[in-house]
This record gives structure tokens, C-alpha cells and sequence, in this order.
């Protein structure tokens, strides 16, 4: 049976979905959520990955995303002193539901089963032959990928637990309507950086009315249980309540509510992706710490590189490998990355300030 089945019907798992439909492959997405849902959060990508993207869906991925052009990174500190400005032609902000709504509408509906939430695999000689899920179903395929996201399931039972590293920041994210900032701010990433401890705020246009905001902090300036709205409104207003105005203006605003908080972590690399004809994709195969925006890029650029790859031809676990091979230097540099620019964040502003983006294109792409 040539069937493959996807776990996860997030950015990786859907896209990939997609390009493999375009091979002629048959294929079946397994999502744990149920259909789209229009709270979370929103991400940044880079113009390189909305080429892959483009590869990927064969049409302009810039008008079938409802995102919001990004064109300028406007660094501050929280005396409102200007530290670095960077131009980002290219680059993208989309709410995270939205942009999932948008790459399912590229998929027949019975691609996508939703209220799947992985369960096990059916093993037969060592091969995954079925997998399971909490609902009952079964579905058989032969291959599978992993592409359930940060906390994966798949992941956890190709190579037994993650060893997660310990959760030293952690970020707070809500969306706001307010249009004069959105008028003062159409297509900038604005981020204001404390000068003495391990605190940043920003916001962050995500389509064409609403802003999203991001608080990240140092856990340490946590005194309390952030359990419910009123609680992490009240944390984030006192530990803000000296920065410049504009930030006072996200916190008074009317729509202000944090939709996510984020407790950020990464991983080491893994020294393989695969297990016999299993393959962890996206955050179920890497994950990096927020600082680099590089997650939904990192998933594109697999997808773009697995497809490159793939061939009915070729011996399945050599295609896999080299996956690996490819893709594992990359990834590796934003871990490195990532934790680089949290050491000097949690520095405040006034003593190092390291950009928080993946820019370069050197570090994202390679040659297949
Ligand atoms: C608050 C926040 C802000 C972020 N901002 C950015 C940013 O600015 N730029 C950027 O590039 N990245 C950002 N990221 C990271 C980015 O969201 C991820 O890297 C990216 O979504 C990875 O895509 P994915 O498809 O691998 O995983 P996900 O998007 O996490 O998708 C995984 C999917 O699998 C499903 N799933 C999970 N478990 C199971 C299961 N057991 N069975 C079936 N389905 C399951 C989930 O419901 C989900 O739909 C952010 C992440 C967060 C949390």
C-alpha cells in the first residue's frame, strides 16, 4: 500500500500533505485538534521559506496567506532609545489559525482527519505497518511521519522521552485591535528590550486590523501563578509600567487579552530523524528557542528539502538519512542560535543586544 499517513496537521504536516498529493502520493493527515480553531498566536517567516512555500503549494503563497508584510525590525530599549533597525524585506507575520485555514483549503476535506490524537504504532518486523489513535481509529499506510509538534508523541516513541531543557523564559502572547498603532506601526516588528534584566515587549502586525503583542521574561521576575486573565493582565502591566508609552498603550487597550503563554524550551539534535519508515518532521524533529523566529521556517524548508528528496525510487530509509544529513547542520546552528540570544537577553539591553531573528540566508538553506 502506498498510503502515507501524517500526524499533526500543523504547518509541516499540512504542507507536506500538499506537496506529496502534487507526487501523486496518497496521503492522510491525523490532526488531535479538532477543525481549525481561531484563538493562538502568530509567527514570523522568512522570505526563504516562503519561496519554499511557493514550491510547495505552486502558488503565490503571498496572496493565499493572510499575513501582513513585515518590512522594518525597530530594536529599542525600554528607555525608548533606538539600538538597531533592520530592513526584513520579505518577511511575514500570519496568525498561526489563519494560516492553517489557508493551507487546509489546498487539500480535499477527506485528507484531513481531525480529533485523531496519536495513540501508538502497529508494528510488524520491526515496520510500522498502522497507527493508532485515542478515538479508535487505525489507519495503515507505509510510511509515517512524525510532524506533532514540539511535545511529540511520535517522537517520544520512536526514542523513548525528550530531555528537554529547563524552562528559563517564558513568553506571553496576545492579539490586539488598535489602530493607532497599527496606523503608526502598518509593517513593523517594534520589540523594546529592559536595560537591566531579562524583559522585552513587542508587537507585531498579523494581518490587515489586528496586532500581535508578545511579552518574554526572565522566570525569575515571576512572583505569582499567572492562572488566569486577570492575573498575567495585572503581571505583565506591573512588570511593564516603565516602559515608554507605547507599550503602556498595548496594556490599556481594550482588546488585550493573552491568548498563550509559552514556556519556551529546545533540545539537543537528534543524531537521527527516522526509525525504519517513521520520520519526525518540524518541531517533532527540532525545536529552537523562540529567539530566532525560525520555527515555521525550519518546517517549511524540511518539507521543501524531504520533497526534493523524495523519489518512489529510492530506498526509503537512504532518502531519510540524507534528510537528516541535510537539514540536521542548519538546524543545528539555530539551537546554537537561539540559546546565544537568550544568554543576552536575560543580560538586559544595556549589556548586549544580539538580533532576534534567524537573517542570514547562509544559515537557513543548502544546496540538494
Ligand atoms: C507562541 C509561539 C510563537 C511562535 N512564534 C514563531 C515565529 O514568530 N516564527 C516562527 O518561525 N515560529 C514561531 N513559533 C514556532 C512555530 O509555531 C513552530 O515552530 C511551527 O508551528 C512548527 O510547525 P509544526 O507543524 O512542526 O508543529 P505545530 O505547528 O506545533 O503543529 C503540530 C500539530 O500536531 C498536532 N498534534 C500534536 N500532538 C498530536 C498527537 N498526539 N496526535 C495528532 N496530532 C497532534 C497539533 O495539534 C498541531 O496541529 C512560535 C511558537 C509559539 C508556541
Amino acid at each position: 500500500m502506498n498510503k502515507t499517513i501524517i500526524i499533526g496537521g500543523g504547518v509541516a504536516g499540512l504542507s507536506l500533505a500538499i506537496a506529496l498529493r502534487k507526487k501523486g502520493r496518497e496521503v492522510l493527515v491525523c490532526e488531535r485538534e479538532e477543525r481549525a480553531h481561531s484563538n493562538g498566536h502568530a509567527f514570523l517567516i522568512h522570505p526563504e521559506a516562503m519561496r519554499a512555500l511557493n514550491d510547495i503549494i505552486e502558488t503565490d503563497p503571498y496572496h493565499l496567506m493572510p499575513g501582513r508584510k513585515i518590512d522594518q525590525l525597530f530594536l529599542k530599549n525600554s528607555d525608548d532609545v533606538l539600538l538597531d533597525e533592520v530592513d526584513l524585506e520579505g518577511w511575514i507575520c500570519m496568525k498561526r489559525c489563519e494560516a492553517m485555514a489557508a493551507l487546509a483549503s489546498q487539500l480535499p476535506e477527506n485528507v484531513v482527519r481531525y480529533g485523531c490524537q496519536f495513540s501508538h504504532f502497529i508494528m510488524q518486523d520491526d515496520h510500522v505497518v498502522a497507527a493508532a489513535f485515542k478515538n479508535g481509529e487505525i489507519q495503515y499506510g507505509d510510511v509515517f511521519i512524525g510532524a506533532d509538534g514540539a511535545r511529540s508523541a511520535v517522537r517520544n516513541k520512536l526514542f523513548g522521552p525528550t530531555n528537554y531543557t529547563p524552562v528559563i523564559v517564558k513568553e506571553i502572547l496576545g492579539t490586539i485591535h488598535n489602530s493607532a498603532l497599527f496606523e503608526r506601526h502598518p509593517n513593523h516588528f517594534t520589540k523594546y528590550l529592559s536595560i537591566d534584566k531579562g524583559l522585552a515587549v513587542g508587537f507585531i502586525p498579523c494581518n490587515d486590523e489586528e496586532l500581535i503583542w508578545f511579552m518574554q521574561f526572565d522566570v525569575a521576575l515571576q512572583t505569582s501563578e499567572l492562572d488566569s486573565p486577570e492575573a498575567i493582565a495585572a503581571f505583565c502591566k506591573e512588570v511593564l509600567k516603565d516602559f515608554p508609552s507605547e507599550v503602556s498603550e498595548i496594556m490599556e487597550c481594550n482588546s488585550v487579552v493573552a491568548n498563550y503563554i509559552w514556556n519556551t524550551t529546545d533540545f539537543n539534535m537528534l543524531p537521527t530523524f527516522h526509525h525504519r519508515n517513521v520520520l519526525l518532521i518540524g518541531d517533532a524533529a527540532h525545536l529552537a528557542l523562540p529567539f530566532t523566529s525560525a520555527g515555521v521556517t525550519n518546517a517549511l524548508l524540511d518539507v521543501d528539502c524531504l520533497i526534493s528528496l523524495w523519489d518512489e525510487e529510492t530506498e526509503m530509509e537512504d532518502m531519510f538519512r540524507k534528510f537528516h544529513m541535510l537539514r540536521s547542520p542548519h538546524i543545528k546552528g539555530h539551537v546554537e542560535m537561539g540559546r546565544q540570544i537568550r544568554a543576552s537577553f536575560l543580560k538586559g539591553s544595556g549589556k548586549e543586544v544580539r538580533l532576534p531573528l534567524i537573517k542570514d540566508l547562509e544559515v537557513l538553506v543548502q544546496p540538494v
